[in-house]
């Protein structure tokens, strides 16, 4: 199972996305944790990307398409599976991911969005800041991130759909309901996406496109 997940900040890619790994036994790939274990670690990367990150601001495309590109490489190697969260953030970044997976004959089954009012948004990451004390969910960041996210990540969920792989969820339940939710949907598509080799599963979503 190959996902990519698109959802505002708070909505719960990374709990959702770890549930989705854990379930289908595939590497979950979250490209927001990849650049803070690089800020953490003061490696040269991540003194590059520290202060995007405290902005709420996106890091260059080439910086997180560099980092997706090994870890899908790594994927593959894995047995092919994964759960992509947090990139693409622009169609930029949706149409080199495409490039990045395509060559490595990885095209995603499933664009998995996540839906949740603005209110909850910000409720969420207020209390997970007082729980985790992440640089960037200040309330003034945050209002950073939802704009970015509106203006530049919500309109390539057009361009999955057109593809054919979208599937959206309601994420403003209690994530363990949300969590079954989207497992039911992903294990109904199981056969589907087991059953249709790469090659083919991508000529049918070019044609589309
Ligand atoms: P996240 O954990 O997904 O909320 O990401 C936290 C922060 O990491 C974002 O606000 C960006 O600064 C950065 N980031 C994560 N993924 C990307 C991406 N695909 N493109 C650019 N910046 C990213």
């Amino acid at each position: 199972m190959r996902v990519l997940m698109i959802a505002p900040p708070g909505a719960g890619k990374g709990t959702q996305g770890a549930l989705i790994a854990a379930h289908f036994k595939v590497p979950h790939i979250a490209t927001g944790d990849l650049l803070r274990a690089h800020v953490a670690r003061h490696t040269h990367l991540g003194q590059a990307v520290k202060q995007y990150l405290e902005r709420g601001e996106l890091v260059p495309d080439e910086i997180v398409l560099d980092m997706v590109r090994l870890a899908v490489i790594a994927a593959k190697d894995a047995g092919q599976g994964y759960v992509l969260d947090g990139i693409p953030r622009n169609m930029a970044q949706a149409r080199a991911t495409y490039t990045i997976v395509h060559e490595l004959g990885m095209t995603a089954n499933v664009a998995l969005h996540l839906i949740a009012e603005d209110q909850e948004l910000v409720r969420r990451l207020v209390a997970r800041a007082s729980l985790e004390g992440r640089a960037d969910d200040t309330e003034s960041v945050i209002r950073r991130r939802l704009t970015l996210y509106k203006e530049v990540t919500h309109p390539i969920l057009a361009w999955y759909a057109e593809r054919g792989i979208l599937l959206s969820v309601d994420a403003m339940p209690p994530a363990e309901q949300v969590g079954q939710e989207i497992l039911g949907a992903l294990e109904a598509m199981r056969p589907l996406v087991d059953g249709v080799p790469d090659r083919l599963s991508s000529l049918s979503a070019q044609r589309r496109s």
